[in-house]
């Protein structure tokens, strides 16, 4: 069935995935957990890959591996040949306008690194201000205070209301001329908030100031353009998008990327080396010191077209309507909090339950074969402001159905049965 998403509505849209015949891609769900079928709901922390990327990975491994860009002979070549291509499906996925401006790196976390001695270090001096928000992940937290410690940088910090949504006019008057640098996620790991990004991006361009955008919770759901969103880094990860783990992303604007300082330094990144002097190569190799991870970068090039081919505006459609189902579930059930309810948020929901902490909520749902996170999901501060030491998450894929978020209500239910 084709699916016009300017006239299909959401419900049609619903039928659109046929979720039984997409689970069955993912080999890993037909996993057992003793005698329970495994109920998965922990994609935001890692997704599964189906099958295609499982393919890909064993046909690089069986047929094509070898290292890249070094060698004239057979297999060096194909290898290159299809590293690159991965790298222009990245491209094509979020609307980057060059190849060279996508720079692969082992994940999120390293692409925030490269940023933070690559453009920090060079640009943002003594006395200079960043903006972070509240609902950082810690990768996107700790690179900075770590750069704004040894140069005496100020962090000053948007704050969010009890929605978990960034309170956006607080944020603009955080802007001053001593501010630098803003680094913001698109999507929140803790609560699922989407934040209004193209609008804080703007709010910072009127001030002269660059943005990195940590898109690791919002590639795997919402379209990107990068283009449109006019972001000058976007970074994400594949292991949350139905890749594998060890690699990454980050988009540069090409601009920023060549007056940025190396990250790392090794073989691949330089031009030329002699003990006088050495010069480094172009982008996209200039950040890309070593031997990069190949294998992984193609087999997320494989997620990239299985995404795709599903349509990423049918994920978003049919993941909301999980959303949608499961908080109404959860709310309804006494004793039970959602922590931080915006309207505006992909299929992830935190939870607590009165007098119940959640390491056992995990527990006791590990018994009925449902796996959440718990814990403070690399985001302490949220913890914080909303004065918990931890919560339950529950994480949606397109994969994940109805039936199964009534195993989690139902086991939210035991688990009270048991404590309360
Ligand atoms: N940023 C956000 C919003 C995340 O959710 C995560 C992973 O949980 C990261 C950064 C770090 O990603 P990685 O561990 O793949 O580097």
């Amino acid at each position: 069935k084709i699916v016009d998403p300017l006239v299909a509505s959401v419900a049609e849209q619903e039928t659109a995935i046929d979720v039984e015949r997409i689970r069955a891609d993912f080999p890993i769900l037909a996993t057992k957990v003793g005698d329970k079928p495994l109920v998965y709901l922990d994609n935001a922390a890692s997704s599964q890959m189906p099958q295609a990327v499982i393919d890909r990975l064993v046909r690089y491994q069986k047929t094509q591996h070898a290292n890249i860009h070094r060698a004239v002979h057979h297999l060096s070549d194909i290898a290159t040949q299809e590293y690159e291509e991965a790298r222009r499906k990245l491209q094509h996925f979020i609307g980057a306008r060059e190849d060279r401006e996508v720079i692969f790196t082992s994940g999120t976390t390293d692409s925030i690194n490269l940023v933070m001695h690559g453009y920090g270090r060079k640009f943002i001096q003594s006395g200079d201000e960043i903006i972070l928000s509240e609902l950082e992940h810690h990768s996107n937290i700790v690179p900075w205070q770590m750069l704004a410690e040894e140069k005496n940088i100020r962090i000053r910090v948007a704050p969010i209301n009890d929605q978990g949504e960034i309170l956006v006019e607080e944020y603009e008057k955080l802007f001053n001329e001593n501010t630098r640098f803003v680094a913001l996620s698109h999507v929140s790991n803790a609560m699922g908030t989407i934040n209004p990004i193209k609008r804080m991006i703007a709010i910072a361009h009127q001030h002269d100031v660059p943005v990195l955008v940590d898109g690791a919770q919002a590639a795997p759901h919402l379209k990107v353009d990068v283009q449109e969103l006019d972001c000058d880094f976007y970074v994400f990860s594949a292991h949350k998008m139905c890749g594998p783990t060890g690699v990454g992303i980050l988009y540069g604007k090409a601009h920023l990327l060549e007056a940025m300082q190396p990250y790392k330094g090794g073989g691949d990144m330089i031009a030329s080396v002699s003990f006088e002097k050495t010069t480094y190569n172009e982008l996209p190799y200039k950040f890309e010191a070593g031997t990069p991870p190949i294998a992984a970068a193609i087999g997320f090039g494989a997620a990239i077209d299985y995404l795709e081919q599903i349509d990423l505006d049918v994920i978003a459609a049919y993941e909301h309507e999980l959303l949608i189902y499961a908080t109404e579930q959860i709310k309804m059930i006494p004793g039970v909090k959602i922590i931080g309810n915006s309207a505006s948020k992909v299929a992830v929901i935190s939870f607590v339950i009165d007098g119940v902490h959640p390491h056992d909520v995990g527990t006791l749902l590990n018994q009925d074969g449902v796996a959440v996170r718990t814990g403070h999901h690399c985001a302490q501060p949220i913890m914080q402001h909303f004065n918990v030491a931890a919560t339950s998450r529950a994480s949606f894929s397109f994969y994940n159905t109805k039936k199964e978020i009534d195993t989690l209500v139902a086991g939210i239910r035991s688990v009270q049965k048991v404590f309360v």
